[in-house]
């Protein structure tokens, strides 16, 4: 069966260039970097021009990366690493309500060290008002993580202006920049960022790969404890064939990522077009201009997204009713509710994220056969009967 796969934001396919580039690393060039020797320096060269490809995407310096496992350790490491090394300034932390698990959970157990935060709510739309986080700064406040779009609505957050506020109180702010990273600009200078998080699977890169920017001067505490890798900043043998495919992965993205971003919106706006004018009672969640290029929120008024999602699967379409992390969570999204959803309606919404590989045939193709399982599960649903 043919496979048509519009859950981008929960992963991506590796670029076949990255994959041709992190071969050599596993079993050719599999030296420790820290070795002194060739084999080894040949790997430590592959990590330092990984490292520039990051640092020129978004406008840092090379020394200004450090390569972590994940995206999830890059949003524990600036939180904590913040936290713990600024606790004598104060003990205050600024977060939305809309954040990844990464950020919420990190907060939620920081609570429980004795910090304090404050979870901005954000409008129907999913934007955090920079007004609100001017408000919520005390003289303790040490960090704010708002993050750059968020991965389940795709809505983009005024990060500039939150940075200016935040540079204005002398507070650091970190900014989840996991679903922007090679998709739209995230210069750390225009953002006005001391933080950023990457994670090199959303990019075209391989899992378990990711990086945090950290701004020169900023004072943050190590994350992970043992050897001196990453100038001490976060011990264990480097992940070479990860961080050299983050680099490759980084390096065509700064090739590609403005003429994609056009092509990819156009597709987009085609499928979302497509479906508001086919299928009655369905409305868009998320910001309608604000909003990253490849996605599409959709609530569908009267069905289960889990069973138009398994109906889709069924037809070799691969979508999300949430992020990746809480789609085998039954509770509706914290995310959707946040913007003022009922449960009803937020486990009525389902994802569509676009990519590198998607097509017009495959526009054509769900726009074919989603209609038809929407009309099939009103017909069987409760609550689509009582609907004029
Ligand atoms: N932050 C956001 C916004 C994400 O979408 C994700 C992954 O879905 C993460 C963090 C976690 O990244 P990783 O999968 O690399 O741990």
């Amino acid at each position: 069966m043919k496979r048509i796969y519009l859950d981008y934001a929960a992963t991506t396919p590796v670029h076949p260039e990255v994959v041709k580039a992190m071969l050599p690393y596993f079993s050719d060039t599999f030296g420790n970097p820290s070795s002194i020797y060739h084999l080894g320096q040949e790997a430590r060269d592959a990590i330092e021009k990984s490292r520039n490809s990051v640092a020129t995407l978004i406008g840092a310096r090379s020394d200004e990366i450090v390569f972590t496992g994940s995206g999830t350790e890059a949003d524990n490491y600036a939180l904590k690493g913040i936290a713990f090394a600024n606790c004598d300034k104060g003990n205050h932390i600024i977060t939305s309500t809309i954040e990844h698990h990464a950020v919420l959970e990190t907060c939620t157990f920081l609570e429980k060290q004795g910090f304090s935060v404050t979870y901005l709510q954000v409008d129907k739309y999913g934007l955090v008002d920079p007004d609100d986080v001017k408000k919520a700064i005390t003289s303790k406040t040490i960090i704010i993580s708002i993050m750059h779009a968020n991965n389940e609505i795709g809505t983009i957050e005024p990060i500039a202006e939150i940075g200016k506020i935040a540079r204005e109180a002398g507070v650091y702010l970190h900014t989840d920049a996991v679903q922007t990273t090679g998709h739209i600009p995230t210069n750390v200078d225009e953002l006005k960022v001391d933080l950023l998080s990457i994670s090199a699977h959303k990019l075209y890169g391989p899992k378990g790969t990711g990086c945090l920017y950290i701004r020169k001067g900023t004072k943050i505490n190590s994350f992970m404890h043992g050897g001196h890798q990453e100038n001490g900043r976060r011990a264990s043998t480097e992940n070479v064939p990860g961080i050299v495919g983050l680099g490759k992965a980084t390096e065509i993205a700064h090739q590609q990522r403005d003429t994609e971003a056009v092509r990819i919106t156009a597709l987009r706006n085609r499928l979302l077009d497509g479906i508001l004018n086919k299928i009655e009672d369905t409305r868009l969640n998320g910001h309608p201009v604000l909003r990253l290029p490849n996605n599409i929120n959709i609530l569908v008024n009267y069905v289960e997204g889990e069973a138009m999602l398994l109906l889709l699967d069924q037809k070799g379409i691969c979508v999300s009713t949430g992020s990746a992390c809480s789609s085998s969570d039954l509770g509706p999204s914290h995310v959707l509710m946040a913007l003022g959803l009922s449960p009803y309606e937020a486990h009525g919404s389902l994802r569509f994220t676009l990519g590198k590989w998607t097509t017009d045939e495959d526009i054509d193709y769900v726009l074919e056969v989603f209609p038809p399982i929407v009309a099939r599960l009103r017909a069987m649903s409760p609550l689509a009967r009582g609907r004029k």
